[in-house]
């Protein structure tokens, strides 16, 4: 079951798991101790060191996953990524990031990077171009996130890891958005690939977790760091998240097929203005999208035509649930400008392509036909209302 061979939804339901021996039970035990008989210096076993028999469990699943050779699971997302980001800046180094990150990375940088010393600099375009025009002598790391938030921009996975390798630039990706099933950026050449497993890897919207997944060497030097800022993840949480990854595959899969679907019907749709998935050939990454990702994700985001009022819509939505979060089997929807793009100004919001009138759908597992009948009657009252103003 270790081989190379191995496929996914098997690494899934088996990588890591730990052997009942005592009643034979048919899933991993769960280990809650916080106190393990001492085996040496080098073996201690201890929640904040990462290395209790779950966590070690479930890092291997998670390495295998993406194709990495190891792994460590962090309390949050924010966790595993400002953990990543420290354990390879110090005073002096410089950082190149995409623009369009996930909010809370963004607020990292901006709010205590400058504290630390650490030289950042954004780049506007996705091109490895506009990359390499911000590197500078101290540059150690380049940042990508792909596909990006709220507009699923494609950033060239392989142009920028060849880039970097050709300057001795660690690489990192946030590959939340894609999850292991849809993209593996370790084969695209990427260095180290970090999660927040509170989304696809969750699943359910009941857990909070990340995860850091790269080669032993590197892991090492995350620990290291991880270790004295102790952002470890429970046991209990640990294995929930294993249990849930159970499923990736076979959730991911169907929130593909669904937003691919509704990606369709809603360009189509004489009330929808524009439709954002990487997955439609009117996207402008469609081609870079089509080469990296095996699918194009469960997350779109859609513009209502002038005149619908979003907010009106989304109030209507029955079904689909307006939340913050995103990825759960759940279908939900967002305004970026209201919620996760809020402390944008109107400028950046701009500058980046976001509008009142944008709608982020994090597409589930539901029938499709369900989804459609929820988004039409929503569109249907909002018109009458409209007409009666
Ligand atoms: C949610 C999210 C994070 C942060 O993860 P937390 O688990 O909330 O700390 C990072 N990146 C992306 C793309 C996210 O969606």
């Amino acid at each position: 079951m270790n081989s190379k061979k191995t496929g996914f939804n098997t690494i899934c339901t088996h990588i890591g798991e730990i052997e009942d021996k005592q009643f034979k039970g048919a899933i991993s035990p769960i280990y809650l101790s916080t106190s393990y008989a001492f085996e040496g210096v080098d073996t201690k076993r201890y929640p904040r060191y990462f290395n209790t028999p779950n966590q070690e469990a479930l890092c291997k699943k998670i390495a295998r996953l993406e194709k990495g050779e190891a792994s460590l699971i962090f309390g949050s997302g924010m966790a595993a990524i400002s953990t990543t980001l420290l354990a390879f800046l110090r005073k002096g180094d410089h950082i190149v990031l995409q623009r369009t990150l996930y909010g809370g990375t963004a607020n990292l940088i901006n709010e205590e990077f400058d504290k630390y010393g650490i030289e950042y600099s954004f780049v506007d375009s996705q091109d490895a171009s506009g990359f390499e025009e911000k590197i500078k002598e101290n540059t150690k790391v380049i940042y990508i996130e792909t596909p990006s938030n709220p507009l699923l921009t494609i950033t060239d996975i392989r142009a920028i890891s060849e880039l970097a390798q050709q300057k001795e630039i660690i690489t990192m990706i946030d590959n939340t958005f894609a999850s292991p099933v849809n993209q593996n950026p370790i084969e695209l050449g990427i260095d180290i690939v970090l999660h927040s497993a509170t989304k696809y890897l969750g699943g359910h919207s009941d857990i909070l977790a990340g995860a850091v997944v790269s080669s032993e060497k590197n892991i090492e030097q995350i620990f290291h760091l991880a270790k004295n800022l102790g952002g470890s993840l429970s046991d209990f949480t640990v294995w929930m998240l294993e249990r849930s990854i159970k499923t990736l595959g076979l959730r991911v899969k169907q929130q593909n097929k669904n937003a691919k679907k509704m990606a369709k019907w809603l360009e189509k749709h004489t009330d929808i203005e524009a439709v954002f998935y990487p997955g439609l050939k009117s996207h402008p990454d469609y081609e870079i999208a089509k080469k990296q990702m095996k699918g194009f994700g469960g997350m779109l985001s859609f513009e209502l035509k002038k005149g619908l009022d979003a907010s009106k819509f989304q109030k209507e939505l029955k079904l689909i649930k307006s939340s913050m979060s995103l990825a759960g089997v759940e279908s939900t929807i967002l305004s970026p400008t209201l919620t996760s793009h809020a402390l944008l100004t109107e400028e950046e919001r701009e500058h980046q392509g976001i509008n009142d009138g944008l709608l982020r759908f994090s597409v589930g597992i539901e029938e499709k036909e369900d989804l459609i009948r929820d988004i039409e009657q929503a569109l249907e009252k909002i018109k009458i209302l409209e007409l009666e103003h």
